[in-house]
């Protein structure tokens, strides 16, 4: 018996993937229904394809460019070979714990995971017999604290709303540099935005300036917030019987703090052979985690002045077509080739070096 702690969406890919494999799963989530809350802008690159078949039913929008703003206002357009996907993510965690049954695994919601004596779990008043845990509750993982696995993790917060506008282009995304981490307007439909910022510290202040500039007297439909973990190559995976994916894990790019199509890697690295999911996580998931963290310390050193500069080297054919054609998950695919390409970047890397 697998139990897998979570029913978010690497929770429920995962119990997917290992009840095709013929495994008996259950998987506990505390909430009374999949998806809710929501805390998520729900871009997913295009190399959500390799893991999953995109549906109607949960696919809101596709996004074709992306408009990034310089602190001195001025602006370049990438356009992507291949488009994003933006979700409703109610709708996205439903169909991946929809698939999970239908190959099988059971899926109890109202079921908190409260500790685990062994491998016997307390899911709230109960207590069930495992073989396998395997902890897919998110940044703030349970599993991973009772277990020895929490390895001193820290956090951003990312900051949202959904709110109406009425000048979207509904195929292009913009972001802000230098305004927290970054910030963000992803349109969900031609007159729905998901306006948000992450940051270290002051989310609220941020979002309150991103909001000044981006959604001035516009409605607010709904409001989010939640902390992402900050990638720890020192993160423990597993411990005897117990094993960490997703969030739980600390799966999530640094550079734009998305963690689905890390994690939903790791889950098939896990389900695959979970003997060497630690060893294989290390080749296939951290070495592009771990240059998205080194990305995100040189960004994190970046002056107003050093934010200008980084647009308009951008701004140039020969660099815009390495980022449009290569995947933004992977940068071990295109670090190289931008540095060949445009040395000038060096001298950012080189910053946080010295
Ligand atoms: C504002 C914001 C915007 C984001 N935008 C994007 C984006 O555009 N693209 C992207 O890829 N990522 C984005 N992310 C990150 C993304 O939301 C996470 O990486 C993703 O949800 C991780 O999935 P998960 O299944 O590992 O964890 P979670 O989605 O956190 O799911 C964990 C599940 O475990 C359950 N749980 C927790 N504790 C227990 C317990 N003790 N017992 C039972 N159940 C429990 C929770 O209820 C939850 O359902 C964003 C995050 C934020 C905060």
């Amino acid at each position: 018996m697998i139990s897998i702690i979570g029913g978010g969406p690497i929770g429920s890919y995962q119990a997917y993937l290992l009840a095709k494999k013929g495994e008996k799963v259950n998987v506990y989530e505390e909430h009374d229904k999949i998806g809710k809350p929501i805390q998520c802008t729900g871009i997913l690159t295009h190399e959500i394809h390799k893991f999953l078949k995109m549906k109607n039913s949960f696919v809101v929008n596709k996004i074709k460019n992306a408009k990034v703003y310089a602190p001195n206002g001025k602006s370049i357009t990438v356009k992507f070979d291949k488009e994003d996907t933006i979700v409703d993510r109610t709708k996205f965690d439903s169909h991946l714990a929809e698939m999970a049954e239908k190959e099988g695994a059971k899926i109890f919601l109202k079921s908190k995971y409260k500790s685990n004596d062994g491998k016997e779990l307390k899911i709230g008043n109960k207590r069930i017999k495992t073989d396998i845990l395997i902890g897919a509750d998110g940044p703030h993982s349970r599993v991973a604290k009772n277990n020895g696995l929490w390895c001193n993790r820290k956090f951003v917060a990312g900051n949202q709303v959904v709110c109406e506008l009425d000048d979207l282009k509904k195929d292009t995304m913009e972001i802000w540099m230098g305004l927290g981490m970054f910030a963000w307007c992803v349109p969900e439909s031609k007159n729905i935005g998901r306006v948000g910022v992450v940051s270290y510290d002051k989310a609220n202040e941020h979002l309150k300036e991103l909001m000044k500039i981006r959604c001035k007297g516009a409605k607010v439909l709904e409001r989010q917030s939640g902390l992402i973990p900050i990638y720890n190559p020192r993160q423990k995976l597993k411990k005897d019987f117990v094993y960490l994916v997703g969030d739980a894990a600390t799966q999530v790019k640094s550079t734009s703090y998305g963690g689905i199509v890390l994690g939903m890697k790791a889950a098939n690295v896990l389900a695959r052979n979970k003997k060497r999911y630690v060893l294989n996580c290390r080749k296939e998931v951290d070495k592009d985690l771990y240059l998205s963290k080194i990305i995100r310390r040189t960004m994190d050193n970046f002056k107003i002045k050093d934010h200008n500069e980084f647009v308009k080297l951008v701004n140039q054919k020969r660099i815009k077509n390495i980022l449009e054609t290569k995947s933004r998950d992977y940068p071990s695919k295109m670090l190289l080739e931008l540095l060949i390409k445009e040395p000038r970047f060096m001298k950012f890397a080189l910053k946080t070096l010295f």
